[in-house]
């Protein structure tokens, strides 16, 4: 035998915090010649979309679909309730929420972050003193991030609520679910979120490329008294139209609504609740096998109270370089991707190999995050790195309480 042993060939596995693995179905589905636009199965199938997203965001009001990620997901949602000048809050946990309030700025809006750094979520005492102070309502809009990818906090949006009621501010709460949807609780209409955003390629399991914008009457209502808002942005003829085309501002995404159109069968199939209760279940499996590394050596999650945590990614220290040299080991040995560190140190310096993150959102079942879990294992021993005993043990007594009921 000649070089070294390398074990990547087979079916490779992308455990990063966006985009997610792509179920088969969905593939399938996009697997196809291009279809007519103007009349036939598209047209037909489009329109049952809205009302199955509508459902995953648990809402009965209304959904604007865009040809763009999560990025344009903000400045879309940013461009139908806020012009230049108006006011919006934003409490920070995370690089997200910061990305979100860049947006605004670059639309001219002004905005006024509290940073509750990487670690905390949002102290909603210190939201409800800022909201008090705000005698005149200027403020117009506060922009929560649920779960903030970079840190894997996810925030109290329903306590959010609470302190707007509370103060009655009669601020827009907006809420970036592009990380949690399909995978934390997330209740549009009973947590009074008026604006909600997210993409397709986290817990949607489509390939990035579409995302939604889910509006209440509150929020029209908005929209409707704005002097002038970008006719491609503009959600009002995207949540009712009277063509086709005008569902997207022009031609339609073709095949990633094939691909949506499985994946909400799939979510549906399985059930809402089953879906945010299989993400709990296997993000416990993947935190107690983080815990037990960490007895014994350099590895710690970054959000210690476990209530604060996201069930769609977890963010890790590993300390000097060793982040990147197992990520780069796993990629290149075993065919498994994690993802980087984001928003912990400056991009490439030399703190910042010693961050990463797994993504668990999606189409994810108990036997992926045993390989994951025990891939890192295998990385861990490879490369000397310090860690724990008994991860694997601990995450599979997790996974072992699933199907106690069924017998
Ligand atoms: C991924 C993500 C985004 C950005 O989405 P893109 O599709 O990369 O533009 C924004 N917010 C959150 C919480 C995310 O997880």
């Amino acid at each position: 035998m000649s070089g070294t042993l390398n074990l990547s060939a087979g079916r490779s596995y992308l455990a990063i915090p966006g985009p997610s693995v792509i179920p088969d179905q969905v593939l399938q589905a996009m697997h196809r010649p291009s279809p007519n636009i103007y009349a036939g199965e598209l047209v037909d199938m489009t329109a049952t979309l809205i009302p199955d997203l509508r459902r995953v965001a648990r809402t009965k009001h209304h959904a604007a679909i865009y040809i763009c990620n999560g990025h344009g997901a903000w400045e879309a949602a940013l461009s139908n309730v806020l012009q230049p000048g108006d006011k919006v809050l934003v409490p920070s946990s995370g690089r997200f929420a910061i990305g979100w309030s860049e947006m605004a700025e670059g639309l001219g809006i002004d905005v006024e972050v509290i940073d509750f750094g990487n670690h905390a979520p949002w102290d909603l005492a210190r939201v409800a003193e800022r909201l008090k102070a705000d005698t005149s309502h200027q403020i117009k809009a506060v922009l929560g991030v649920h779960v903030d990818t970079s840190s894997s906090i996810r925030n109290d949006v329903p306590g959010l609520r609470a302190v707007l009621d509370a103060e009655q501010h009669p601020a827009l709460l907006m809420a970036d679910c592009i990380a949690s949807l399909g995978c934390d609780r997330f209740e549009m209409d009973d947590w009074g979120v008026d604006v909600m955003v997210t993409g397709s390629q986290k817990g949607l399991m489509v390939p990035a490329g579409l995302a939604f914008v889910f509006f209440n009457d509150k929020a029209a209502a908005v929209r409707a008294a704005m002097p002038r808002v970008s006719r491609y942005w503009d959600w009002t003829p995207r949540a009712n139209p009277e063509e086709f085309y005008q569902y997207f501002g022009g031609t339609a995404p073709t095949h990633h609504l094939y691909g949506l159109r499985a994946s909400l069968d799939m979510i549906h199939a399985e059930g809402i609740e089953n879906v945010w209760a299989r993400h709990a279940q296997l993000a416990r499996a993947i935190w107690a096998a983080c815990e037990a590394w960490g007895q014994d050596g350099p590895m710690a999650m970054n959000v210690t109270d476990p209530a604060l945590r996201s069930h769609a990614v977890t963010a890790l220290r590993l300390g000097g370089s060793r982040a990147t040299q197992l990520r780069e080991w796993l990629e290149q040995t075993l065919g498994l991707t994690l993802g980087i560190g984001l928003g912990m140190a400056p991009p490439r310096s030399p703190e910042w190999h010693g961050f990463f993150r797994l993504g668990h959102m999606g189409h994810l079942n108990g036997h992926m995050v045993m390989g994951l879990l025990g891939g890192i294992e295998a990385g861990l021993r490879a490369l000397d790195i310090p860690h724990g005993a008994g991860a694997l043990d601990a995450a599979a007594a997790v996974l072992s309480e699933a199907g106690q009921q069924a017998s």
